[in-house]
């Protein structure tokens, strides 16, 4: 690599200490915009406090989501088992051939 090309690179990658390109949406913002990794580490999140936000946000639902899957197939997999509910599909079966 050039020298030339070298130096284009720092000019292209300075930026003020105090500033950070977050790389969810783009904007260069203060480093008070962003969460820090560890405190007094001086290393930040890649992301600002806003979008870090909204991917935790994210994070939770699905878990949620995978706390009632699971919570489901807990359900379902009991059923299998439930005698009760086997006569019970049964009937409703029948039921429904009646018809
Ligand atoms: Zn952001």
């Amino acid at each position: 690599m050039s020298e030339i090309f070298l130096k284009l690179l720092d000019a292209l990658n300075f930026k003020p200490h105090n500033r950070k390109t977050c790389i969810s949406c783009m904007e260069e913002k203060v480093l008070s915009e962003f969460y820090e990794i560890r405190k007094g580490a001086g290393k930040y999140r890649s992301s600002c406090k806003e979008c870090f936000g909204k991917q935790e946000i994210k994070r939770n639902l699905k878990n949620d989501s995978d706390h009632y899957k699971a919570k489901y197939e807990k359900v379902k997999e009991s059923r299998k088992t439930d005698e009760k509910y086997k006569e019970y599909q049964k009937n409703y079966r029948e039921k429904r051939k009646e018809k």
